[in-house]
């Protein structure tokens, strides 16, 4: 048989399902599903993802084989309805749009109104008895059509749509200002200069045959796949650019007919706190666009009850089907046309942060999910903004009291951001890329903006509701975000806003607080979140606190389900300390060499690297033993008894030495030694490659009283906390190594060391030797080093620098780019090189394993508090990750993720009768 590349959907059944994402995309998804299970879709068909491949394959054009399926289904829409193409009594018109397997909002085209031309306009306004909704609708398709497929849509950011312009002109001539004052005949006026508009750029006229436009508007719906909009933001959300768009032709259905109709966005839950209410907005006789542009403010949904109450009670009958049948909280547009309710699409609804979690909790209690799928719902990074700061409480209600609140808007995006105004998307980007905060303000977003979205650390708006574009995207990014404030007067022209009479001028400061809609003039400083003051802080009880509450159960549930123990990488007390409240079970990685550069301690190790004799070098280390037992022993008693890892000293030593002349006569003066033995040392430490010269166990072979004392300094400590009565388990780690004798070399120190020092003090406590893999051949070698090492901690930086040969200082100015063409898929220094680093990864894995079965393994590198590296670990059989303390929350949840999409599968069900379509993966649910 051949194979299916077109699916129908409409009136009670479909060929397609919500399963079949990859191959109808999530809008054609979900309409399938939607018309399957009954509810109201407006009929058509879906042409599959797959046929995107094949367009671009064949020179931009549609096989014929596709052609004739999709005649044939357009046959089939047309019997369904009782309409035809062209008729001249009861004419078919169609939507036209995209749809790819994950949501691309607005990125790509879209055309509507599809099958006008002069004659079944005519008989529309027959049928309807409403000529100025027809034209009005002719010349909007005309309009969509000119720009999306006829390319007359401006290119440069301050242009205008051609369009836009011959609109503004007639309104001019006719002395109107808003849209709705065009009668029928201006409106068929506007559809004849358009189409001049586009015989004049064109050269060639507006098609009238519905069937051309069909191929056209598909064209043009599969090219979108590639414009630069959907390029970026394909980057920017990892969507693979060979899943392809779907293509869907539906019946149009309309909400500007009248008085009686009406269309509307809504989420079956508040996206924006996760509150269990119906949240939406719609306006009666208008389109989609209408809602969604930000150019007429909508109505909230509490209030359809009073235009249209049967539509109403519909809807929220629908909202709980949808929410039962897919036990998730969904996104929804509807139209209302003539009192009829249809439903034009349904996907699961974006949501920040603090709605994705209590959403999931919520919905467990609500017996809909799983704790394990609640986990699911919930994208580690998103955790990131339950950290975020909010506003300092009292300087925000002084800067209100001082007069300088300036307007209030929507909500859309919760969070403080305080920044500098910038009005274009380019100049956020390139005030982000100089460090500066920005707050981008625009009178509206548009998909254009999304780079400057990303850039800025807040996003204000003077139009638009809480599904605007604004809202969407900024909360999808996690940016903060006030949309609809509609007192703000911005001139992008002039580079100003202006707001009760106060004009700001582009690089002022001001303050958006996304939880209330409040727009502050100046700066107001931000402070920590509920769920650190909670845990951090401690300045908030946690039962006053709703936030940590539900961020707490999604990390006890996290911890239920991890098989990944969750380390810190700390090199001091109170970070140490930060870490254990965040959920840590033990230190990764404590950098000693980060304790050199504490108070008083920078002099006695200048003085050791400066030594000329053994003795002045052992003269200087027995300075430098308190300082550091003094460190060590901070640690030990916060982490009271959970591992400690701490790494012997690893970086080369001229980084402690001044490189100024100044500061080396400063050094010179302070030791009492001529400034030319200080400059002349630190000349004799130049390395050509310090970072594969004298460094990590190098050191520690060539000088072995430096491990000899901080093997010292961290056994001593560690007597002092045992026998303070607190429990105590230090892990010595030896950097760098490369061949097993380095390390053999290390450990007889470090045991040696270990012995002494219980008996001297009389105590005996447990502790292990192991190292860093960090090195090629370290991992290439690994079972002969686990020989001697108990355990191996992955420091995937070098690891990355040394197998990619790619420089982890210098990187950045290729490195950027090789990740924008996609050389590398994500910058290898922040997510696991799986093919190349994961592979030598995994070879140590087994190695280690093999010589020392009960060898402990974790990861110390910055891939440690990564979400998609933690999965790795978890898949190759690490026993721990080790992070950043403020990650540490980020880690828990992915390694339970990890863990719960990786579980092994229950034994395959019997087959059903119905194969899923050939050669298609099963996919998530989400
Ligand atoms: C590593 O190389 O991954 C590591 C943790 O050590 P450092 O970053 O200190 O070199
Ligand atoms: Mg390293």
């Amino acid at each position: 048989m051949a194979k299916k590349y077109v699916y129908f959907f409409g009136a009670g059944a479909a060929e397609g399902n919500m399963r079949m994402k990859d191959v109808l995309g999530g809008k054609g998804a979900n309409l399938a599903e939607m018309a399957g299970i009954g509810l109201p879709v407006p009929p058509g068909f879906t042409i599959s993802t797959e046929v995107c491949a094949l367009y671009y394959k064949n020179r931009e054009r549609i096989p014929e084989s596709v052609r004739l399926e999709v005649e044939k289904n357009l046959k089939r829409l047309e019997k369904t309805v009782g309409q035809a193409f062209g008729d001249p009594k009861s004419p078919l018109l169609v939507s036209v749009r995209s749809g790819a397997r994950a949501s691309m909002p607005g990125m790509m085209d879209t055309i509507l109104n599809l099958g006008l031309n002069d004659r079944t306009a005519a008989a529309l306004v027959v049928k309807t008895g409403n000529e100025r909704f027809v034209y009005d609708s002719y010349r909007r398709f005309v309009q969509m059509y000119g720009d999306v497929v006829l390319g007359l849509k401006p290119v440069h950011k301050d242009d205008i749509d051609p369009f836009e312009a011959i609109i503004e002109r007639k309104k001019h001539e006719l002395g109107i200002t808003i849209d709705t004052d065009l009668s029928a005949a201006d409106l068929k006026d506007l559809v004849a200069r358009f189409k001049a508009a586009i015989r004049a750029k064109t050269g060639g006229e507006f098609p009238d045959d519905p069937k051309k436009q069909l191929w056209g508007a598909i064209g043009a719906v599969f090219g979108s796949w590639m414009n630069d909009r959907a390029i970026a933001y394909r980057k920017l959300y990892d969507i693979p650019e060979a899943w392809g768009t779907a293509v869907n032709v539906q019946l149009m259905v309309f909400g500007n007919m009248g008085g009686d109709s009406g269309t509307g966005v809504a989420f079956t839950r508040d996206a924006a706190t996760g509150e269990n209410v119906f949240y939406g907005e719609y306006l009666m006789n208008a389109q989609g666009e209408d809602v969604v542009a930000g150019t007429r403010t909508p109505k909230p949904i509490s209030e359809l009850r009073k235009d249209d109450a049967k539509a109403c009670v519909q809807l929220e009958k629908i909202r709980h089907t949808l929410e039962k049948h897919y036990t998730d909280m969904m996104d929804i547009e509807f139209t209302i046309q003539q009192g009829k309710l249809y439903m034009l699409q349904c996907r699961v609804g974006k949501r920040t942060a603090f709605a994705a979690i209590k959403i999931a909790v919520d919905m467990v209690g609500e017996k809909l999910i799983s704790e394990k799928e609640a986990l699911t719902r919930v994208e580690p990074d998103q955790l990131n903004q339950l950290l975020r700061p909010i506003f300092d409480q009292a300087q925000k209600e002084a800067a209100i009291k001082g007069g300088r609140l300036l307007a209030k808007g929507l909500n859309a995006g919760p969070g403080a951001a305080t920044g500098r105004v910038v009005f274009n998307s380019v100049d956020a980007e390139a005030w982000g890329k100089r460090g500066e905060k920005v707050i981008l303000t625009r009178i509206e977003t548009s998909p254009e903006d999304i780079k400057g979205m990303s850039a800025a650390e807040g996003i204000l708006t003077a139009r638009g509701g809480m599904t605007s574009h604004a809202a969407l995207v900024a909360r999808q990014m996690g940016r903060v975000c006030v949309a609809g404030c509609g007192e703000l007067l911005i001139d992008y022209a002039a580079h100003t806003m202006t707001v009760k009479s106060r004009t700001l001028k582009e690089g002022d400061w001001i303050s958006i607080d996304g939880t209330t809609g409040q727009v502050i003039e100046g700066k107001v400083n931000t402070k920590p979140s509920e769920v650190l003051q909670v845990l951090i802080e401690k300045t908030l009880a946690a039962g006053k606190a709703p936030v940590y509450q539900t961020f707490a159960k999604v990390m006890a549930w996290a911890d239920k389900f991890r098989t990944l123990k969750i380390r810190t990488n700390a090199d001091q007390p109170d970070q140490s300390k930060n870490a254990v409240a965040f959920g840590a079970e033990g230190i990764g990685l404590c950098r000693t060499e980060h304790m050199f550069f504490g108070e008083g301690k920078i002099g006695p190790m200048r003085e050791m690297i400066l030594a000329d004799t053994l003795e002045q070098r052992r003269a200087a280390l027995a300075k430098l033993l308190p300082l550091q037992r003094k460190d060590f022993a901070g640690i030990f008693e916060v982490m009271a008894g959970l591992p400690v890892t701490i790494r012997t000293i690893d970086p080369p030593l001229h980084e402690f030495l001044p490189h100024e002349e100044k500061e080396q006569r400063e050094v010179a003066a302070q030791m009492g030694i001529p400034y030319e033995k200080v400059r002349e040392r630190v000349d004799s430490l130049h390395e050509f490659n310090p970072m594969l010269g004298f460094r990590g166990c190098r050191l520690g072979i060539i000088y072995p009283e430096i491990t000899e004392m901080q093997a010292r300094a961290i056994f001593e400590a560690a007597a002092a906390t045992k026998k303070k009565k607190i429990p105590v388990l230090p892990e010595v780690m030896i950097p760098l190594v490369g061949h097993v004798k380095e390390l053999a070399d290390q450990e007889k120190i470090v045991r040696a060391t270990a012995e002494a020092v219980m008996k001297e003090q009389g105590v005996k406590f447990n502790y292990l030797v192991g190292t860093m893999i960090e090195i090629p051949r370290g991992a290439v070698t690994a079972d002969e080093i686990a020989a001697v090492a108990e355990f191996f901690s992955f420091g995937t930086n070098d690891l990355t620098q040394m197998t990619l040969g790619v420089s982890r200082d210098d990187a950045a100015r290729f490195l950027i780019p090789y990740v924008e063409r996609e050389i590398y898929a994500k910058d290898p220094f922040e997510v696991i090189d799986r093919d190349g680093v994961g592979q030598l990864m995994r070879m140590a894995v087994e190695r280690g394993r093999k010589t020392r079965p009960g060898i402990k393994l974790g990861i110390c590198g910055e891939h440690g508090g990564d979400p998609s590296s933690v999965e790795f670990c978890h898949l190759i059989g690490l026993n721990y990750v080790s992070c950043s303390p403020f990650r540490v929350p980020i880690a828990r949840l992915a390694a339970a993720r990890a863990a719960i999409l990786n579980a092994p599968k229950p034994e395959a069900a019997k087959p059903a009768k119905k194969a899923a379509p050939k050669g298609k993966k099963p996919v998530r649910k989400r």
